[in-house]
């Protein structure tokens, strides 16, 4: 694989190697397990294993599971299933969850140190008391505790003698620091939960800002690499690290975070798309999580790529979601069969062409890989077009069928309307049209030239299709991503049904198969709807785009 081009975090690993201060690298991913992943963690787990690994270093695994209110071991499983399907393997597998014991330890050392406190206050009290960017936070009558009633009521936390909010054990910093992350920041607090791994074992728990430091440390990590919103929590980090004696001392560094244009990302509001049943489920093809996104039909190596170009492209905003489609055109060209589908089908009849007769016709299965070879298509009396690719009264240059015009059908024959048949309604349901034997598709035929060719499916061997078509989640470009009201923003067209037919040679087609439809783009079976006798084609994209890299 191509290593990752320069950048700052790889040049502070580099200078880390180079002056000894490390002799390998130690990454992690660590997603909290209360949601599937998206697209942009997939970026986090590369930039993660892909720096790694160019060290020949090795990346963790590791659920941040220190909120049991949220989390559930189906996420867990998701997330594991998701990081493997793109092609990443974990050094060690962790549960923040097992280091409780050791977190607690160390926050009895701060306590002993004189550096932590219980708190009294409830959240808002300790809100209040927080000050502002421009003026000093005030000191809790509780700070000046001593130590060892700190201790006793630090384990009386801890035994469940208090309620849910009750108490809260907060570090000791600076109430007038100017960074409002080191104002006495809270370590631990009550949740009187079970937790998905240690049960009813513990009702405090550590919040993110203590117990992540930690988990790196004992993890011995080298390099925390995480989203910029934690920029302001990195002198905490090193405090946490320091302070409680850690051995290691991993290095917090931050990345910018991905956002896409017309979707959501955050898992909040995945979640409520997902509970309130405006989606299919969180692997629903219209979302951004790599479960959605493997529905839908996009490919690991798709995803890598266009992650690879997002580590080097440094823009700040939401990246265009044209551009991760661009990258799955482009791992798709070379390998999908190319077939032919009709989507909204309109019933064409050869009046001169033999009746009971079936004929094979010849086919490459991609033209840009000869070596994908030949398939057989068969060419009836009766065939399907797209209703689109015929109108009674044509404007001025609509090339294909109208009464009297002759189009080519793709790897077949000319053929030329004769006769438009409607029902009582005067909608068309039947062309019936001459097809000329001469302009065998591969004979040469140079006789005379049409300017349209359009797509077709013959008719009894035709298999029926369901097909999805998917357009934006989200109207808006660009949403306030804490703007709650998203749901006002929703595309009600996002998602396109149509039932047509393909070629016979799907009929086969598994879960995950992946094809391209003459002029409708790339098409992936669905593997949650199709079923032995009904298949299912999720479009992944279109074939054309403005977009350019
Ligand atoms: P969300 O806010 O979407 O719920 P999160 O940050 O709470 O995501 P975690 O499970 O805590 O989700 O994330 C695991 C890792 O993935 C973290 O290191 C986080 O910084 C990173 N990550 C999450 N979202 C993004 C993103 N949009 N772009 C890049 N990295 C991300
Ligand atoms: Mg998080
Ligand atoms: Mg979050």
């Amino acid at each position: 694989e191509k290593a990752t081009p320069s950048n700052f975090i790889k040049n502070i690993m580099v200078e880390d190697l180079h002056n000894g201060k490390h002799d390998t690298i130690v990454t992690r991913f660590p997603p909290e397990p209360n949601g599937y992943l998206h697209i942009g963690h997939a970026k986090s787990i590369f930039i993660n294993f892909s720096l790694a690994d160019e060290f020949n270093g090795k990346t963790n695994l590791r659920f941040d599971d220190t909120n049991p209110l949220k989390e559930d071991i189906e996420f867990v499983e998701s997330i594991k299933e998701d990081v493997k399907w793109l092609g990443y393997e974990w050094e060690n597998l962790h549960f923040a969850s097992d280091y409780f014991d050791e977190m607690y330890k160390r926050a009895v050392l701060l306590i002993k140190k004189g550096l932590a406190y219980v708190e009294d206050f409830s959240a808002d009290e300790i809100r209040e008391h927080r000050g502002t960017l421009t003026e000093p936070g005030i000191e809790s009558p509780s700070r000046n505790r001593s130590i060892e009633e700190n201790l006793d009521l630090f384990e009386r936390m801890k035994n469940g003698v208090f309620a849910n909010g009750e108490k809260v054990l907060r570090a000791k910093i600076d109430m007038a620091s100017p960074n409002i992350n080191l104002r006495d920041p809270v370590l631990y607090r009550i949740s009187h939960t079970n937790h998905h791994n240690t049960g009813d074992k513990w009702c405090i728990y550590p919040m993110y800002a203590f117990a992540h430091p930690i988990e790196d440390a004992i993890e011995g990590i080298t390099h925390s690499l995480c989203t910029v919103e934690f920029e302001d929590q990195r002198p905490l980090y090193d405090w946490v690290v320091k302070n409680c004696e850690m051995e290691a001392t991993p290095r917090q560094i931050e990345f910018g975070r991905l956002n896409l244009t017309n979707t959501v990302m955050s898992k909040r509001k995945l979640k409520l798309l997902v509970d309130e049943k405006i989606v299919d489920g969180w692997d629903d093809p219209r979302l951004p999580t790599i479960s959605g996104l493997r529905r839908r039909g996009y490919t690991p190596e798709a995803i890598r790529a266009f992650c690879e170009e997002l580590a080097i492209t440094k823009g700040s905003g939401a990246v265009d979601v044209q551009m991760l489609e661009h990258f799955i055109r482009e791992d798709l060209k070379l390998k999908a069969p190319r077939t032919m589908a009709v989507l909204k089908p309109l019933k064409v009849v050869i009046t001169n062409y033999p009746e009971g007769q079936v004929e094979m016709l010849d086919a490459e299965i991609n033209p840009e890989v000869p070596e994908m070879g030949m398939r057989k298509i068969p060419f009836s009396r009766e065939i399907y077009i797209e209703q689109e690719d015929f109108m009674e009264d044509p404007p001025k240059k609509y090339f294909r069928l109208f009464p009297g015009n002759e189009v080519r059908l793709k790897h077949a024959y000319f053929i030329k309307c004769e006769e438009v048949i409607k029902d009582e309604n005067g909608e068309v349901i039947e062309l019936r049209c001459t097809y000329d034997p001469e302009t065998k598709s591969g004979t040469g035929f140079t006789g005379r030239k049409v300017k349209g060719t359009i797509h077709w499916v013959e008719a009894s061997k035709a298999v029926p299709a369901e097909f999805r078509l998917y357009d934006s989640l989200i109207l808006d470009e660009e949403l306030d991503e804490d703007g709650g009201t998203f749901l006002d923003h929703i595309n009600p067209n996002s998602l396109e049904v149509a039932q047509g037919f393909v070629e016979p040679n799907m009929a086969d087609a598994k879960p995950y198969d992946k094809f391209q439809f003459f002029r409708h783009g790339y098409f992936n079976v669905d593997p949650k709807h199709s079923t032995s006798d009904s298949i299912v084609f999720n479009r992944v994209v279109s074939l054309k785009s403005s977009f350019k890299l």
